[in-house]
């Protein structure tokens, strides 16, 4: 009889374990491993091993910081070879951001690691809980999906391409640009096609690099955003952003002043990546006057980059220690499935 595989759970908090307290919802120790025991659908003929890592202290997603997202990928790192796949219980507030942020890293992954929550506790009798957790302890158990994955609303979405879209319903979670990896109906199915898998001639090898550069932003355009409040924006310590433009990349390059600020941050090597506003779609920068406006004030293009994509490749491989050139060269590089790379 073959062994009954087994899953790590790292739980860092989140609607999906909490307790209600008077001051409201609040993650509890101990909590979600009480009701998990105390559930038989978790023992039941079929389902996985499981040992739950309680990050402490459990967080509110709202609170979570680049330094949780490194405790959860060295939890990982650190058990990685007694699990047969990973399952980490987050809040869906920032579960994007922690998902993206794993995905860079986490390098080199051969097993399953899914990122998952609730809009609903557990400990409520109609939730969506139980179901996001059987789903995600199936999938991390049974199917060979060498990625950072987001569980949620019957969907396995690649982690860095998904976003919140609701903040009241199941299916909270959407992956705009890419179709999800995995649908669970009736069947588990998996999109194969859409999986990256190691290549056969270099055998995988978890690398976790925890190290995060915290000075980037996200500016998101705005019609009437002065030239005076980019440049303060721009001013160092800042040494990357994110620009939430309009469309296929476009800004008000009309404004001297708003070009002038981009450009002279730019030449004081700050990286600046032109995503776009739109949940749908790519950035074209040359496209239009106004995105060629954008890439000669030294804007690079991002692509269709979620946000949550874009600003922690940023933070990535600012804390790689790259050298300014090289963080551009490899923020238009698909590096984790991340953006689709124009064809040539
Ligand atoms: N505020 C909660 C959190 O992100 C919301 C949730 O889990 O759905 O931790």
């Amino acid at each position: 009889m073959s062994r009954r595989r087994r899953v790590f759970i790292v739980h860092s908090g989140g609607t999906i374990g909490m307790k209600p307290s008077g001051d409201g919802w609040i993650p509890e120790p101990g909590y979600l491993r009480e009701l998990m025991s105390a559930n038989p659908v978790f023992q039941a003929q079929g389902m996985p091993e499981y040992e739950i890592g309680e990050l402490d202290p459990l967080l509110d997603s709202a609170m979570m910081a680049p330094d949780d997202w490194a405790r959860i990928a060295r939890a990982i790192g650190d058990r990685y070879d007694e699990f047969d796949g990973f399952v980490i219980l987050h809040g869906t507030d920032t579960m994007a951001y922690t998902a993206s942020a794993l995905a860079f890293m986490l390098e080199g992954l051969d097993k399953t690691v899914l990122v998952t929550g609730s809009q609903i506790p557990l400990c409520k009798p109609r939730n969506d809980a139980q179901d996001n957790l059987v789903s995600s302890l199936l999938l991390a158990a049974d199917h060979h999906i060498p990625e950072v994955g987001l569980y949620f609303g019957s969907r396995l979405f690649r982690g860095c391409r998904a976003t919140k879209v609701n903040s009241s319903g199941f299916h909270a979670f959407d992956s705009p640009n890419l179709p999800p990896l995995a649908t669970a109906g009736v069947q588990i199915q998996l999109n194969r096609e859409l999986i990256r898998w190691p290549s056969p001639e270099q055998p995988p090898r978890l690398e976790v690099h925890e190290d995060m550069d915290p000075k980037v932003g996200v500016l998101w355009l705005f019609p009437g955003i002065t030239g005076e409040i980019v440049r303060h924006f721009l001013q160092p310590p800042l040494k990357g952003v994110v620009l939430q433009a309009y469309g296929v990349g476009n800004g008000p390059v009309n404004d001297q002043e708003f070009v002038e600020a981009l450009r002279e941050a730019d030449s004081r090597g700050v990286v600046i990546v032109d995503c776009t506003q739109c949940l749908i779609g790519s950035v074209a920068i040359a496209d239009y006057a106004t995105g060629t406006g954008m890439a000669r004030a030294g804007a690079i293009s991002g692509y269709d980059m979620t946000p949550e994509a874009a600003l922690t490749k940023l933070l990535y491989l600012f804390g790689q220690g790259y050298a300014t050139d090289r963080v551009k060269q490899l923020a238009q590089r698909d590096l984790r499935g991340e953006l689709t790379e124009p064809s040539a």
